[in-house]
């Protein structure tokens, strides 16, 4: 149902005008198309420093590198994310620590976050779930009076401020993904790091590209995670569009909540101050399943970002640390719909998927 593809014969025309440029320009790793991108990026932004990378997976290692996170450092970690803000981290050789989260904004708890800090713990990564930034003045806090970095995994969040501040870059740094999915997409992979801060530029831009302080000379052991010049050329095509979008997003959202209003559907909260992007339009309903089910039946198509938490994924059996108490993200697990939510759905869309919500047996 998400529209990737381009939604009339212009916007392919335009498309494939700037891939022809990109293909013209004969550099085809990095180079003026990625330069390009990165600027809008830091303009849109008002950050400091963008760097492209070619996934947000990667994105997320590079920024975490960059603050310094190794072997056997621990890592904080909401336990409810997609699945790479929690493989990074054990790619590169630290503990991931499982937080609990907000029951109200479904991100990292910053109170329980607390609690977990130990003399290990190498940086703090809440994740911007659905579109809204986690409680950054609240990690801040806790970012300064413990000394630890906030790495943000900003994949669901690009373009979302915060108190004025960008989502991605109130922490030191932080991650975008661009997957085709995301509120930003390219056609394929692509991901971004930020920062304001100017002692990390020359780690992550080293990180990016095999360690590299110059070319064939390796300080550190980074990776290959350049962006791809053909899909800089058509997330700058995109990015002009995206505040149009996000707006598109935001009426929907407007209009699913007046019609929930006297509903008991749990619609997403959102802080003062923060302007929710709404990657997904997340409900919450104790009868989730057959409610899912019964929407399908009828032709709706929804979604359950996630269906099982992090911790309770095979690939994490046994490596959880000192977890805490994550009740509120078990629950959370079992009670969640994504809704749908597009720039394109239609009002009559959207009410005809709130009247079989409204009329089924399962509220
Ligand atoms: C999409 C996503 C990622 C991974 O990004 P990729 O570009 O697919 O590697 C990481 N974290 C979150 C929260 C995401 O939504």
């Amino acid at each position: 149902m998400v529209a990737v593809g381009p939604d009339d014969t212009a916007e392919k025309a335009q498309w494939l005008e700037a891939l022809g440029n990109a293909i013209d320009s004969n550099s085809f790793c990095l180079g003026a198309e990625v330069d390009r991108f990165e600027s809008a990026c830091k303009e849109r932004l008002g950050v400091a420093h963008a760097f492209g990378v070619s996934s947000g997976t990667d994105g997320l290692k590079v920024a975490l590198s960059a603050v310094g996170v190794t072997s056997g450092d621990e890592v904080i970690v909401p336990a409810y994310s997609f699945f790479s803000t929690a493989s990074v981290i054990v790619q590169l050789g630290a503990v991931p620590i499982f937080c609990d989260l907000d029951p109200e904004t479904l991100c990292i708890d910053p109170v329980a976050a607390e609690t977990l800090i130990s003399s290990r713990t190498r940086a703090i990564l809440p994740v911007h779930l659905y579109g809204q930034t986690a409680d950054m003045d609240a990690l801040l806090k806790i970012s300064q009076k413990q000394q630890i970095p906030i790495v943000e995994d900003a994949a669901q969040a690009f373009g979302v401020f915060q108190g004025g501040r960008p989502a991605g870059a109130i922490g030191d740094v932080g991650a975008f993904s661009f997957y085709p999915t995301k509120n930003l997409g390219a056609l394929g992979d692509a991901g971004a790091v930020v920062t304001d801060d100017l002692s990390l530029i020359e780690k992550v831009r080293s990180l990016r590209e095999y360690g590299w302080t110059e070319r064939y000379v390796s300080d550190i052991p980074g990776i290959n995670s350049r962006m791809d010049p053909l899909q800089a050329a058509i997330l700058r095509i995109k990015l002009t569009s995206l505040d149009a979008e996000n707006k598109q997003r935001r009426t929907h959202a407007d209009r699913y909540r007046k019609m929930f209003y006297k509903e008991s559907v749990e619609i997403p909260y959102v802080q003062p101050g923060v302007q929710h992007v709404y990657h997904q339009y997340v409900i919450r309903t104790p009868k989730r399943d057959e409610l899912h089910k019964y929407l399908l039946d009828r032709g709706i198509g929804t979604g359950i970002h996630y269906p099982v938490p992090v911790h309770k994924q095979p690939a994490y059996r046994g490596r959880v640390g000192a977890a805490g108490n994550l009740i509120h993200t078990e629950a959370v697990a079992n009670s969640i719909l994504s809704l749908p939510m597009y720039p394109e759905l239609s009002s009559i869309e959207i009410d005809r998927v709130i009247d079989n919500i409204i009329n089924s047996p399962y509220l």
